[in-house]
């Protein structure tokens, strides 16, 4: 099985619940294509028994290939490894919890065939998902094209389609906390979109808790903007400039007038106010320096322990 066609990366943690029905989906799907494939999946150190039912249905199944991680390194490190290792023409990435219908992957091979190099999929709908988390994510995607300047598509996950020279590419892009989905727009190529509504979650939890989620936006938007940082500068300016207004009408009240001015509470409210900006604004600078530090120590994106049907596997550590 040397020359594959599609390879299929899955990036799986504790998904017991869902795994074996998400694999006889993509199954049927691939089959039907009839060319070559491989199922890829990325076991970002799951504590429950996924690598063991993984494991099982790879005994019958060849297409299936397993990397393994020494432990949770996330979801978009654990894309990063699946795009090192997979070997096909056309590489698709799709969630485990079949909120991703394996049966749009048709339709991004059609494009493929058409001559697009990224077929990204785009959510007209999500059901099962809570107004909050619809809500921040809609703001999110709206935050991230005013902050940018590179074209990230709006309401698109990382369920996608990407050509051979395209993956070839992001493996020349080595930063740390990474942001695929900007990263692939970033490195261009011919891209388009097809439109899905998205499903619930077939069984299990998100794995994407609030706290989770709103790494990745920060991540989204410093990898891509220096905007944050520019914020400090315009809002210094506008504020000096309004204190330098204020000033001239003191120093007008106190030399020409009688109206004596009382002050503890504007003192204490001007000084909570601006302490806050500034605290704000150091955090920015803080976010900006936590991750030039991640990349000064050059440590290696994951840790794979161990690897299972993956033919003349050279790397155990990449970086
Ligand atoms: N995932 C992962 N590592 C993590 C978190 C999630 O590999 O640390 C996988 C998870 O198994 C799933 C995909 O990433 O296949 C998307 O996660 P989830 O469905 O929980 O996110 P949501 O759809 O709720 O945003
Ligand atoms: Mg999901």
């Amino acid at each position: 099985m040397d020359n594959i066609k599609y390879s299929i990366i899955i990036p799986v943690f504790n998904e017991e619940q869902v795994i074996e029905h998400t694999y006889e989906r993509l199954k049927i799907v691939l089959d039907s294509t009839a060319e070559t494939y491989e199922l890829l999946f990325i076991n970002d150190g799951s504590r429950d028994s996924t690598v063991d039912i993984l494991k099982h249905l790879g005994k019958t199944d060849n297409h299936i290939k397993i990397i393994d991680f020494s432990r949770n390194f996330g979801h978009q490190i654990a894309i990063t490894a699946g795009m090192d290792y997979a070997k096909g023409d056309a590489i698709i990435i799709i969630d485990a919890d079949l909120q991703d219908p394996p049966e749009l992957i048709l339709e991004m091979i059609e494009k493929w065939k058409n001559g697009y190099d990224v077929v990204y999929a785009k959510r007209t709908a999500r059901k099962g998902e809570t107004f909050f988390k619809k809500q921040t994510a809609a703001l999110f995607y709206r935050t991230l094209r005013a902050m940018t300047d590179i074209e990230i598509p709006i309401d698109t996950g990382d369920f996608r389609l990407i050509d051979r020279k395209v993956c070839e590419q992001m493996q020349n892009v080595h930063e740390r906390n990474r942001f695929v989905r900007g990263l692939v727009s970033w490195v261009g190529f011919k891209q388009t979109a097809v439109e899905y509504e998205r499903d619930e979650r077939y069984a299990g939890e998100t794995k994407y808790p609030l706290k989770r989620m709103l790494k990745l936006s920060i991540d989204g938007i410093t990898s891509f903007s220096y905007k944050p940082l520019k914020i400090a500068n315009y809002l210094g300016a506008a504020l000096s400039t309004i204190g330098f207004i204020y000033m001239l009408v003191v120093l007008y009240q106190k030399l020409f007038t009688t109206t004596t001015i009382t002050g503890w509470s504007s003192i204490i409210v001007i000084q909570l106010f601006f302490s806050g900006i500034i605290l704000m604004m150091l955090g920015v600078m803080g976010e900006y320096v936590g991750r030039i530090y991640d990349e000064a120590k050059n440590r290696p994106l994951y840790i794979v322990q161990d690897v299972y049907s993956v033919e003349n596997q050279t790397k155990t550590i990449v970086t």
